[in-house]
């Protein structure tokens, strides 16, 4: 099998149009699971090891598997795909949604048929504006193809702009009408979720997934990647490289090739200094920490992760102090209010990044960052309080010297020449880079 396998083929045709994609065998997986039967599709794709490329990285065919049957509860079952992406430094989802909408209509209809569901709803993050319009065009070209629908409503729901409403329940919770919260778990949604129903939330590039997994079996797939990390996985290079993009990689890559051989090395020639590798809520690595490879458990090790696959890249002139404000800002204000180490815990952080940014931070005030850093942690509802605090806990405590500069110096060694105007914002958003397959 050739390696690409979420963008087969999405760069030598229009795979936006429904007749190049049938051309290329689009909806070929689709008409072959409806022949295998719901729980021989769930088996398939557990013998893949798929795991959820939303974050969590849960294993795909488990959580479909938790679904009850119809005799176990007679509730409609329904499939939600969380298409908010709206981690910064990650913006593949937008590229799957806009460059192979039919695969990834097609991950939802066999994703649907395995779980017996007739109503899909995509929560699709309200800035991406230009996926929309393809899903839309690819949804009006599929009317009255009941060959593929087969009975199955598929609804795009457009977001408002709240990061929180990638977080599961708050997606359900929005697409209800209602203010976006999360929930408490349990119930977890595959028993209690939209509409109080069993409901499986997939992300986007889990569903663009499915479709080769049926084509050529899960054991096939399987064969890509390393242990506990099987198969591709669509990376977002962003940051200080001279090549930004999405990338299509197997996953065990290791983190200095993406940084050197996908986005081609770093900008002007400078040194690396850190890398974030898995969107804004994962732990940093250093420099000298990048001899890793791109895979759950690699990452793990470090105490990192793949997160949602957002990898961006900083320079020796990035100032840490001014990164965590950054972070920290974003996190105080997506904090949905709903705790209070989270909703509290953020905004103490970000006054005393500012104070050290400032030069006003006493010696005392570094331990006090990691102490509120260490009372939200554990104590949060939901992971955005906790990642805000773990991903800039990791600054510190791979930095700790550049912070105790900020306090000796009083102020930033760094100033205005630190490059983090350019940096964690959609600057790749739109670029469209050839796709790349590095072998692990
Ligand atoms: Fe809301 Fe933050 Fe609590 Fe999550 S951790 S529920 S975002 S207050």
């Amino acid at each position: 099998m050739a390696n690409e396998v979420v963008f087969a083929d999405a760069y030598e045709r229009d795979l936006t149009k429904l007749a190049e994609y049938e051309a290329t065998g689009g909806y070929a997986a689709l008409a072959k699971a409806r022949t295998m039967g719901p729980q021989a599709v769930i088996d398939e794709v557990s013998a893949s090891e798929l795991r959820g490329r939303g974050g969590a990285f849960f294993p795909t065919g488990r959580k479909w598997a938790f679904i009850p049957k119809p005799d176990q509860n007679p509730n409609p079952h329904y499939l939600v795909v969380n298409a908010d992406e709206s981690e910064p430094g990650s913006f593949k989802d937008n590229e799957i949604m806009a460059r192979v909408p039919h695969r990834f209509i097609e991950g939802c209809l066999i994703t649907a048929h395995a779980v017996e569901a007739k109503w899909v709803f995509v929560y699709i993050r309200g800035e991406y504006t230009r996926p929309y319009e393809v899903l839309v065009a690819a949804l009006e070209e599929l009317k009255g193809r009941e060959d593929i629908l087969d009975g199955v409503t598929i609804v795009l729901h457009r977001g408002a702009g709240a990061y929180i409403c990638g977080e599961e329940t708050a997606l359900l919770e929005s697409l209800e009408g209602k203010r976006g919260q999360p929930r408490t778990k349990p119930p977890f949604p595959a028993v209690e979720g939209l509409y109080r129903s069993p409901t499986v939330v997939n992300n986007v590039e889990t569903m663009a997934t499915i479709p080769p997994i049926i084509d050529i079996g899960g054991a096939e797939y399987a064969k890509l990647g390393v242990p506990d990390s099987r198969g591709t996985r669509v990376v977002s290079i962003s940051g200080h490289v001279k090549r930004p993009g999405n990338y299509e990689i197997e996953n065990g890559t290791s983190v200095r090739s993406l940084i050197y051989d996908l986005g081609g090395g770093i900008t002007e020639d400078r040194e690396l200094k850190a890398v974030i590798p898995g969107g804004s809520s994962t732990v940093i690595l250093r420099y000298d920490e990048i001899d890793v490879g791109y895979d759950f458990n690699s990452l793990l090790a470090l105490k990192t992760a793949m997160g949602s696959a957002g990898v961006v890249v900083l320079d020796d002139r990035c100032c840490m102090v001014q990164l965590g404000i950054r972070i920290s800002e974003f996190y105080e204000h997506e904090s949905c209010g709903k705790c209070t180490p989270c909703r509290e815990g953020t905004r103490w952080m970000t006054q005393i990044l500012r104070r050290l940014e400032a030069g006003d931070a006493e010696q005392h005030e570094l331990d006090l960052l990691l102490d509120v850093c260490d009372r939200i942690n554990g104590k949060c509802l939901c992971p955005l309080g906790e990642t805000a605090a773990i991903a800039v806990a990791s600054y510190v405590d791979k930095f700790r010297g550049e912070f105790q500069q900020h306090v000796d110096e009083g102020g930033c060694p760094f100033g205005e020449s630190s490059p983090l105007h350019n940096v964690l914002a959609p600057v790749a958003m739109h670029t469209h880079s050839p796709v790349a397959v590095v072998p692990a």
